[in-house]
């Protein structure tokens, strides 16, 4: 069915005609956020695509044009990776052997090799984006544009090289970002190692004195350069004795403990007064000239360790700039790979991760290990490779983001955040403590920087090709601006006339995609840019996974505050992550991952969408099986679909024609109710799509469609069969409407049944569903009491199905009466009151109140809630006069006046706890307040009466297995014992009006078909 529909839409243009017709309309701007198709797609595209569908829809079928360009995000590690992978490389050596055109060659082909998949997918689900006009990050023009706005930002100063600590991947040779760095913390045990630093200079010397040191970077103390400690706090020199050997030892007070065993303070003194006081270093194995003695640092805290912190200025950002305030040199035995330097002692060569193990064996061996453990803690890795991060000290390139703090916090004030929580907590806080962003890379499949320098570092930022073309007197409009095309421009410096290259690096690709709100039109260099970007800026709806607040919703918000001073979003909808329906990652090695084309051919693209966007919050991680969808689509999709199928099915017989449609004021309380419910439908589902609450839309559309189906049709079936045209015409406007309704979220079902009901009904209507306007509620048709009524009248009706099936007394055996106890019972119309005697089966309905003491126990107490608020401490005094009271009486008073007096206590109805339980014999079925009791008393004539409907129901059963049309008419002859004869010539005339027989004639040659009941019938159909 989804792919004729998709024949449908294709051939008739459906999508390019739901965008034609809103030219000229106000525009409601939606961005792509692009995803990368060097990897097969997923089930959490599906869900990122079902939402970014949804909205889109909608906008335009309230009026608005929604522009729907895709996008594919080209560049960066991920590809990078992947390519090395394929060709079998370990690292940049390998890259720079084999050619860095080839390399970039290949990463180009890398990215659109599974495009395809990614387009299929798209189509398949239903969502409609334009991949022909799709920018792709890679792109000349786009690159040009991200250029321009580099050289804005640089141009305002934020854009710099700096010497700085940060973190590094060694495997891939680069530094990452802090954002970056936010999405690939794993646990990890590291050692924990507290190392003897004897003192050499100083009155603590001649105590034998040693600093105590912990750290759990082992690896970092080849490199030890400088011992931090806090001015300001006081410290000891302890003499300390375990297992009966005694040192003396320096540590923070507070943070004695750490030193354990039995100990002795000799001598406190602050922080300061340890001041330049030299040491021995454990680790003598690199040459650190005029270093290693105690210098001050207001950042070293008390909260673990000792109190004094082991410096590596190569490997700490706090660590150099505490030893660069004492001029102490960096000295860095780490090769940019993340093996210690050949000619290193003991770890020469190794991973710096694996140095720790020798070298806690060293310190051992020498005595200057003091205790170790292990310790385990979360660590940064590469959210790329899986490598553990290094933090490295390198020049890179910064965008100072901490210079626009103040306007990037209010551009978050200005955005609407769904869920709201986003705004102030996860993304707030990112931006709270933010840190400028390290754009540069060492790598190659990236947006070259472009940043041109000379020898005397004067420096230039190129906006475009043509720019670069006029300096180097070239012409370049046809260069690719990638490596290493690009690296070979060169011109002369305009002040000192020295070449000027441009520098190696090229930017982190989070940069690209954060761009797209201008590089998508390759703005401003190319024409017509100008006018699309400002029509489009900045966008009414994003909308992706949950994990890119430190991603592209960060680098989208800061890049537009940085070069436009404005976000490139007003609303952004965070989805929850994908699990298995156990609540596990989806992951090939769990082998829990569901294909998402393997997924929407079993169970339709539609079932899909629906479970994504109606079944559960938006934002909570959801699990996604395959019973889980079954589930919601038969509870709510079929039930859609088979009322539909109703219809046409009475329609037809009946030859029922649009235009034979009564007035809405001449028709039943029934019609009118759903036609209320109809146009209440309306405005909630209105609200719910306005406010991007696709779980809301889908809870009110599936209560409607309940309603509608379990209710509506089924109490107006009668007038079905008779071909009423009030019943028909109520029943296809309810069904015309709700398919608009759920066109959005269900866009293949809702065209099925516009073209088959419908435009068959009226071809003058539009050619699809997704071309009409949102539905306009008539509020003159909402009437909210009735609505209230029917809502009730189901309720009680269901509290009777439960008791029926808790007694197991069949629903055919007519019962003589029930108990209601419900607020608002004794109003209920009386329309309504026969309706419930009918669903249920029961002669008598009376509400519980009326019902006398022979019937129910009444147990009351008091409520301690409501009376102690009114009568304080006499509560006590209040509850025994209740506990002693006649009940039945006292709420018979209560119910019927709303007020009664015990002792001198005026109480009222909510004061007490009341407990109705019917004698024996009775069935309650309770929720929420209200309850229903049924009578299981069985008459003899309640009796016949329950066989002549196990009667009708058999003939029924067989007219329909028989093949009978429903409006043959038939004869039936039949056989029964000698209990049933009675009763069945009795009820003859009332069975064969039911049955549509013309003839009942009993025949005794035939055998019993139902045991049970010890009857037996044959059917004829008549000719005519
Ligand atoms: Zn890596
Ligand atoms: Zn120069």
């Amino acid at each position: 069915m989804e792919h004729a529909i998709l024949d449908f839409w294709s051939s008739n243009q459906i999508f390019e005609k739901s965008l034609a017709s809103r030219v000229g309309a106000p525009m409601w701007t939606f961005y792509e956020g692009p995803p990368t198709a060097n990897g097969m797609p997923g089930t959490h595209h599906i869900e990122a695509r079902v939402f970014k569908d949804v909205f889109p829809r909608y906008q335009t079928m309230k009026g608005k044009y929604v522009s729907r360009k895709a996008g594919w995000d080209c560049h960066g590690l991920p590809v990078e990776i992947a390519v090395e992978k394929e060709l079998g490389f370990s690292g940049k050596a390998d890259i720079e052997k084999f050619g860095v055109a080839e390399f970039n060659d290949k990463c180009r082909t890398s990215v659109t090799r599974h495009v395809d998949a990614f387009t299929k997918m798209t189509e398949r689900m239903g969502f409609w984006v334009d991949f022909d006009q799709a920018y792709w990050t890679m792109a000349p023009e786009y690159v040009e544009s991200v250029w321009w706005s580099l050289k804005e930002v640089w141009k305002k100063g934020l854009l710099v090289q700096d010497h700085r600590v940060a973190p590094y991947c060694p495997r891939c040779g680069t530094g990452l970002s802090d954002h970056e760095l936010a999405q690939g913390y794993e646990t990890v045990t590291d050692p924990s190692v507290f190392v003897r630093f004897p003192i050499t200079s100083g009155e603590l010397q001649a105590l034998n004195a040693s600093l105590l040191v912990w750290t759990t970077t082992p690896w970092t103390l080849v490199s030890n350069t400088a011992i931090a400690a806090h001015p300001d706090v006081d410290y000891v020199a302890v003499r300390t004795t375990v297992d009966d050997v005694s040192e003396v030892l320096v540590v923070a007070e507070p943070l004695l403990s750490s030193v354990g065993g039995d100990h002795e303070i000799l001598k406190r003194f602050k922080g300061s007064d340890l001041g330049r006081v030299t040491y021995q270093r454990p680790l003598n194995y690199i040459e650190i000239p005029d270093a290693h003695f105690v210098i001050m640092a207001e950042y070293v805290t008390t909260e673990d360790g000792t109190g004094l912190v082991h410096q590596a200025p190569a490997f700490g950002a706090d660590d150099l700039a505490s030893c660069r305030a004492y001029g102490l040199p960096v000295v860095n035995p780490v090769a940019p790979d993340g093996t210690f330097l050949a000619d290193t002692p003991v770890v020469g060569g190794l991973f710096f991760k694996d140095a720790d193990k020798p070298l806690v064996k060293e310190l051992k061996a020498s005595g200057a290990l003091y205790k170790s453990t292990q310790y385990e803690h979360s660590y940064p890795h590469c959210w790329r490779c899986h490598t553990a991060l290094i933090y490295y000290a390198q020049p890179s390139w910064y965008i100072r983001t901490t210079s626009i703090k103040d306007a990037l916090l209010r551009e978050n004030e200005k955005t609407h955040w769904y869920p709201e929580t986003i705004k102030n907590g996860r993304y707030g806080d990112w931006l709270n403590n933010n840190i400028d962003w390290a754009l540069s890379r060492n790598r190659y499949w990236g947006t070259p920087l472009p940043i041109w320098r000379c020898e005397n570092k004067h420096e230039i930022c190129i906006a475009s090709l043509a720019e670069l073309g006029e300096l180097s007197g070239q012409e370049l409009s046809n260069l690719d601006p990638h490596r290493p095309f690009v690296d070979d421009i060169t011109f002369a410096c305009s002040e000192c006339a020295l070449t000027m290259n441009r520098v190696p690096e090229v930017i982190d690709c989070w940069y690209d995609s954060g761009s797209m709100p201008f590089a998508q039109w390759g703005y401003p260099h190319k024409e017509g840019s100008v006018e699309k970007f400002k029509a489009a800026y900045p966008a009414d709806f994003i909308c992706e996974a949950i994990d890119q607040t430190r991603g592209w919703f960060y680098t989208l918000m800061t890049i537009g505050t940085l070069v436009f001073d404005q976000s490139s979003y007003e609303n952004v909808l965070c989805l929850g992550h994908i699990l298995d329906k156990d609540g596990r990652k989806m992951s090939k090695h769990l082998g829990n991952v569901l294909e998402p084309m393997a997924l929407m051919d079993q169970h339709g693209a539609d079932a899909v969408r629906w479970y994504m966007l109606a079944a559960g919050s938006p934002w909570s991680s959801r699990r996604v099986g395959h019973d889980a969808i079954s589930d919601v689509v038969r509870k709510t999709l079929l039930t859609y679909w088979n009322t539909i199928s109703f219809h046409a099915l009475y329609a037809q017989a009946s030859d029922f024609s649009l235009d034979q449609s009564p007035a809405i004021t001449e028709r039943s309380i029934m019609d009118k109710w759903i036609l209320s419910e109809l146009n209440s439908l309306i405005l909630e589902v209105d609200k719910a799509y306005s406010e991007f609450d696709t779980q809301s839309a889908g809870k009110v559309l599936a209560a409607f469609i309940d309603d509608l189906s379990n209710w509506y049709v089924r109490r107006s079936r009668r007038r079905f069969w008779d071909g009423d045209v009030a019943a028909l015409a109520t029943l296809h406007e309810c069904l015309a409407t709700l398919t608009q309704l759920l066109a959005p979220m269900v866009p293949f079902i809702a065209e099925r049944t516009w073209q088959d009901l419908v435009r068959v009904a009226d071809p003058s209507v539009a050619l699809s569903v997704h071309l009409t306007d949102f539905p306009v509620a008539d509020q003159s048709l909402i009437n909210l009491e009735l609505n209230k009524q029917v809502a009730m009248t189901r309720r009680v009706v269901e509290l009777g199905r439960a008791a029926r099936a808790e007694s197991a007394v069949k629903i055919r055996q007519p019962l003589q009466r029930a108990l209601i106890s419900a607020s608002g019972w004794s109003s209920l119309p009386v329309e309504m009151k026969e309706q419930i005697s009918d669903e249920l089966n029961v002669l008598d309905l009376a509400d519980i109140a009326d019902a006398d003491g022979d019937l129910v126990d009444v147990s009351i107490k008091a409520n301690f809630k409501s009376l102690g608020a009114k009568y304080g401490k006499a509560v006590q005094d209040v509850a025994k006069i209740i506990a002693s009271a006649d009940a039945i009486s006292l709420v018979k008073q209560l119910r019927t006046s709303g007020k009664a007096t015990v002792g001198s206590f005026e109480i009222e109805l909510e004061d007490l706890v009341i407990t109705e339980v019917p004698k024996s014999g009775w069935m309650v079925a309770s929720h929420d307040g209200e309850s229903l009791a049924l009578d299981l008393a069985l008459s003899p004539e309640l009796i016949a009466a329950g066989q002549v409907r196990e009667i009708i129901r058999a003939i029924q059963e067989r007219r329909k297995s028989d093949g009978f049309d429903i409006s043959d008419r038939i004869e039936v002859r039949w056989n029964a014992s000698e209990s049933l004869v009675h009763t069945w010539v009795a009820s003859a005339e009332h069975i064969s009006a039911e049955v549509l027989a013309r003839a009942m004639i009993r025949d005794t040659t035939i055998t019993f078909s139902e045991d049970e009941l010890e009857f037996g019938f044959e059917l004829k159909k008549y000719a005519d």
